[in-house]
């Protein structure tokens, strides 16, 4: 048996791109292993908040510390995923104002920069802000794109020799006779055909679904999958994070990002069968719609674009199976010495914001177990698109689509075509996407479909919600592949999915802009209708 690479990652989140990231740039050979497209577990769902760890400073300091150093490091070495906020904790008439000072205090503790500001600096600063508040602190909230954290991330591993596979599904862990685990068996998710990768070490770290891949190894985590829906509105209202200052409850945080806001979240513990799956109910609509206009009122005439849902990865204690002492802190296993299973490590639990320290944590394991002597450079490099200065970057480029997307790629815009009339036109009006982009991202960035571009672009992202540009996006992906039938079942597949996030909320401008679509793409292009073969 071959041990083709030093570490195998199984899952394209965050964690595991960061933990690629930071093995390739140990020296360690590499190779990144997703089931679908990467992002698609909790990391494209969530709600894309830098946390200052203010959140959580009065319930679970050791989390909120880790937040704080992690929230400095991410300004500094992703520049181009982080827009800096700041945020405010609101206290609203019906809310005790006596827990300010806790939270004040407990956020000094874990070194966040945290003061109250009058009420009406508060509306000054934030003006979708709920006039009605009685307090307010200022926090180093900020906002981060998850799908170009961690496309960076990958971008970074690729750079330092890792390979990665996508629509490849871990199906088994392979064991020698002596119990060690020497690498997997993966499935092709277009061909079904399966192949064998081995490795010195296999590293878990596929979120939520991390407990299914730990069985396939013998060993027993204890996950809590625990639900939380989101809704995303079609403006921008607040350019700082709004929270409500109080203990953690449902929908309690509103976030901008890029051209929208999201608030949410919900929290309910869902059974393993239904990860796959996650629907949003009436009733989280209704709770995020009901307290998000309570933190910005003008929330209730901004039209919603889409709800959606994501399972938290946490892992609760051993001897807690109820998991009511639940932290969002990191949990690094050795189940070496855990479960007596050698070459197996598993990274879970955390957060977005702190996935670069779970890396760390993982890879300085794997290092130890390999007689490895290479230090983490990962708080200090960094990422490609953000390894220039903002005021070192041209402040404005030539078209809009040139402008928006330097938002998108940071530095790495430069290698986008934009010499030519057609590679400046325009495929997505609302997120200003150029067909030079569409291209880049097919070229360079792994994209394979439509919805794989939605999350390197935000082609589709937007207002209309791919009505207008689906099609023009499936064109040019058709262009890059010589396949048009290809470009058909794209599109199909693309819709559907927008549709999934438009369904709970499909009431008034939002339902008949839906019908417009469809009308557009089964009326008039025909999809839906049987193809000639
Ligand atoms: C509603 C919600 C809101 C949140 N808000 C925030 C926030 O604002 N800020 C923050 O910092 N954190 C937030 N989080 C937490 C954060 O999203 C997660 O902690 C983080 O994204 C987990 O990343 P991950 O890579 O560990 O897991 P995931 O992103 O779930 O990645 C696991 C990957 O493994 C893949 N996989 C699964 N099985 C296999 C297999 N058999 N073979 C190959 N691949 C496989 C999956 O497809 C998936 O892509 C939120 C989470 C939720 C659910």
């Amino acid at each position: 048996m071959v041990q083709e690479y030093d570490i195998i990652v199984i899952g394209g989140g965050i964690t595991g791109a960061g933990v690629a990231r930071d093995a390739s740039m140990r020296g360690l050979k590499t190779l990144l292993v997703e089931r679908h497209d990467l992002t698609d577990g909790a990391t494209g769902r969530n709600h894309g908040l830098l946390h200052s760890g203010a959140r959580y400073a009065v319930t679970d300091s050791e989390s909120a510390s880790e937040c704080i150093r992690e929230n400095m490091i991410l300004r500094r070495i992703a520049s181009h995923c982080v827009e800096q906020t700041d945020g405010l904790f609101i206290t609203l008439p019906e809310d005790d104002l006596g827990y300010q000072a806790t939270f004040i205090e407990s956020c000094r503790k874990a070194g966040i920069n945290a003061f109250a500001i009058d009420p009406k600096e508060a509306i000054r600063l934030e003006p979708s802000v709920n006039k009605s508040l009685i307090g307010a602190v200022r926090v180093p909230d900020g906002a981060v794109d998850p799908f170009r954290l961690t496309v960076a991330n990958v971008v970074d591993a690729q750079l330092h020799g890792a390979e990665v596979l996508t629509y490849k599904q871990v199906t088994s862990i392979l064991k020698d006779d002596s119990g060690r685990v020497t690498g997997i068996e993966v499935t092709d998710f277009h061909t079904k055909q399966q192949k064998k990768y081995y490795s010195k070490i296999v590293i878990n770290a596929a979120g939520i679904w991390g407990h299914g891949i730990a069985q396939m190894a013998g060993a027993q985590v204890n996950m809590f999958p625990a639900k939380g829906a989101l809704l995303i509105f079609g403006h921008r209202v607040n350019n700082m994070v709004l929270n409500r200052c109080r203990k953690p409850a449902d929908a309690d945080i509103l976030v901008p990002g890029d051209t929208i806001c999201l608030i949410g979240t919900t929290s309910s513990r869902v059974p393993f069968e239904e990860v796959d799956n996650m629907n949003v109910t009436p009733q989280e609509v209704e709770v995020l719609m009901r307290e998000g206009e309570k933190l910005a009122p003008s929330l209730a005439s901004t039209r919603i674009l889409r709800a959606y849902a994501g399972v938290r990865p946490l892992v609760a204690a051993d001897n807690d199976p109820s998991g009511r002492s639940i932290s969002r802190g990191i949990v690094c296993l050795d189940h070496e010495t855990r479960d007596g299973i050698p070459g197996f490590i598993s990274i879970t639990g955390g957060k977005l914001m702190t996935y670069r320290l779970m890396a760390e944590w993982a890879v300085d394991l794997a290092c130890k177990k390999l007689g490895v002597d290479r230090k983490c450079e990962t708080a200090e490099v960094c990422l490609p698109g953000s390894s220039s200065t903002p005021q070192e970057q041209p402040r404005v480029g030539t078209t809009i689509g040139q402008r928006a997307a330097r938002g998108r790629h940071g530095e790495r815009t430069s290698q986008i075509s934009l010499s030519s009339d057609t590679d400046r036109s325009i495929v997505c009006e609302c997120e200003e996407v150029s067909v030079g982009e569409v291209n880049y991202a097919i070229e360079k960035l792994g994209v394979t479909g439509l919805v794989d571009m939605r999350r390197r672009t935000r082609v589709g992202m937007g207002t209309c919600q791919g009505e207008l540009c689906a099609c023009r996006a499936a064109g040019l992906l058709a262009k890059a592949d010589g396949c048009a039938q290809k470009a058909i079942s794209n599109v199909a597949e693309f819709l559907n999915e927008r549709w999934k996030g438009i369904r709970p909320i499909a009431w008034g401008e939002t339902l008949c802009e839906a019908q417009f679509t469809s009308w557009i793409y089964e009326g008039v292009c025909g999809l839906g209708t049987p193809q000639e073969k």
